[in-house]
């Protein structure tokens, strides 16, 4: 990898790393979610980065993809896993990084995914298959008596391209390709007390642009425009179009770009039976020794 690269993958793993610790300090019980959100976008902007994608926090049975509307008025309660997940990228390297905290103290739950973790990076070298590392990560949620999330998976990442292609299953699986020098990979298991799978819940919070299309509503084109040109086609929260056009407007206008697949949406994930998840990400440069940008 060139060094000019690489130094940009590092610069946008710190800058994660910093909003992701940052945002966790404001988790405390009567944390507005709006408010932890807002603070942490300015934090990325304030540390010289721009947003990947906008900052992910779920709660409980909720794994992934929840971002707060602009009207919401969900707080951090006491017990809660709160799973912050960040995403920051320096001319499009991406850094993205998540932790799981919970105001009432960490417990075994947390530690788990904190482990499947750390067993995953240590294995972040060429060479090592994508079927070793899913079986070393779902043997940790084994030997704690919880199961890993098995429709949830780590991902590689490419400029501008928070998914882009690889794929990395926290479950035992028969893959046998082999990490390369230099890919870069988010590697983020997530494990439950429930039956280790998510389903779609809801309107989704986040979006991406996928294509341009004819639009009936002059504001789903200006959304359509935004989403290609303001959010340089990464993932973008409802709550930033709610920002510039009044509530029913954005809801006409997603409906619409949204049938017509011109926007992906990605509604929020829950657990299946509703039990708590706790996740913990880094990005990994793989190398012989490898460089995790976001710790
Ligand atoms: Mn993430
Ligand atoms: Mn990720």
């Amino acid at each position: 990898m060139e060094s000019e690269i690489q130094e940009k993958y590092i610069k946008a793993g710190k800058i994660a790393r910093q909003v992701r610790d940052y945002a966790c300090e404001l988790v405390k019980p009567g944390a507005f979610l709006v408010d932890i959100a807002q603070n942490a976008e300015q934090r990325v902007r304030m540390l010289g980065g721009e947003i990947a994608f906008p900052i992910n926090i779920s709660i409980n049975d909720t794994a992934a993809h929840f971002h707060p509307e602009k009207d919401d008025q969900t707080c951090v309660k006491d017990e809660d896993y709160v799973k912050i997940d960040v995403g920051v990228h320096v001319d499009g390297y991406i850094g993205d990084t998540a932790k799981t905290i919970r105001v009432a103290g960490k417990d075994d739950l947390i530690v788990c995914s904190e482990k499947m973790l750390e067993t995953a990076l240590a294995m972040a070298k060429p060479g090592t298959t994508i079927g070793e590392m899913g079986s070393a990560i779902e043997s940790v949620a084994d030997e704690f008596g919880f199961k890993s999330v098995r429709n949830l998976t780590g991902h590689s990442l490419g400029k501008f391209d928070v998914h882009a292609g690889l794929i990395v299953p926290n479950i035992r699986n028969d893959s046998q390709y082999q990490l390369r020098e230099d890919e870069v990979i988010a590697i983020e298991p997530f494990c439950t007390t429930g039956t280790g799978a998510v389903k779609d819940s809801g309107k989704p919070l986040i979006l991406r642009w996928i294509v341009d299309r004819p639009t009936r509503l002059v504001e789903a084109r200006r959304i359509l425009e935004m989403a290609r040109n303001d959010f340089q086609r990464l993932p973008f929260a409802k709550r930033w179009v709610q920002e510039k056009f009044s509530k029913l407007k954005v809801e006409l206008s997603l409906r619409e770009l949204l049938a017509s697949n011109a926007l992906y949406g990605y509604a929020p994930l829950k657990e299946v039976s509703g039990k708590p998840v706790a996740q913990t990400e880094h990005t990994v440069i793989v190398k012989e020794k490898p460089i995790i940008t976001t710790c």
